[in-house]
């Protein structure tokens, strides 16, 4: 099958991983995940994004499926419920929340920089190396080190959700798939309103 530029996708979720061991700034590059899946949902692209444009999903296909390291089996039924994905989505909100708010402290002088990563909400990372000072205020750094965990946190559990279930298995309660589905499930209410 041709292969499109956007097979290639996945080389940008590892370097964005690896980039975080060296500078925490590039963090910010992460947005990009964040904001281009909704705003395709929202003009009328579905789910184009996890169908077609998504490197983690990729990254999960290929060391799931090429390399091998997925156990391929079906994900339990409970993970597939709405209960979980609504409630795992609820909570990664609150999380996130909690993020901008440790931001916020840092950039209204409340609270000094802390240069860790958290992992899984609950480790905290020493990740003072990957920081090296810069023109801009430390909130711009704060809000990389919230970031990167958002980040590495979901990459880890996606792999170990690939190791034990099926290579892309963490799409079934990622976030970011949750909130595209309901945003083009709430368009496709509207448009049979509009009948
Ligand atoms: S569900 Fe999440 S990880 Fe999977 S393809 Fe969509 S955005 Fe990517």
């Amino acid at each position: 099958m041709k292969k499109h530029w956007y097979d290639y996708l996945w080389i940008f979720s590892a370097v964005y991983l690896l980039l975080g061991f060296f500078n925490i700034l590039f963090a910010w590059l992460g947005l990009l995940c964040f904001f281009i899946p909704l705003i395709i949902s929202i003009c009328g692209g579905g789910k184009a994004y996890c169908n077609r444009y998504c490197g983690r999903g990729q990254l999960f296909e290929l060391l799931g499926g090429k390399f091998g390291l997925s156990r391929q089996k079906d994900i339990p039924a409970w993970m597939r419920s709405k209960a979980f994905r609504y409630g795992f989505l609820s909570f990664f909100l609150i999380m996130f929340i909690n993020m901008l708010w440790n931001t916020w402290l840092v950039a209204s002088g409340a609270s000094n920089l802390r240069e860790i990563v958290t992992l899984l909400w609950t480790f905290k990372l020493p990740w003072h190396w990957a920081y090296h000072g810069t023109l801009f205020a430390p909130w711009v750094a704060q809000f990389s080190f919230g970031f990167y965990s958002v980040m590495l946190t979901s990459t880890v559990l996606g792999i170990v959700t690939m190791v034990l279930f099926k290579p892309r298995s963490w799409c079934v309660y990622c976030p970011m798939g949750t909130m595209t589905q309901m945003i083009c499930k709430a368009k496709a209410g509207n448009l049979e309103k509009a009948k």
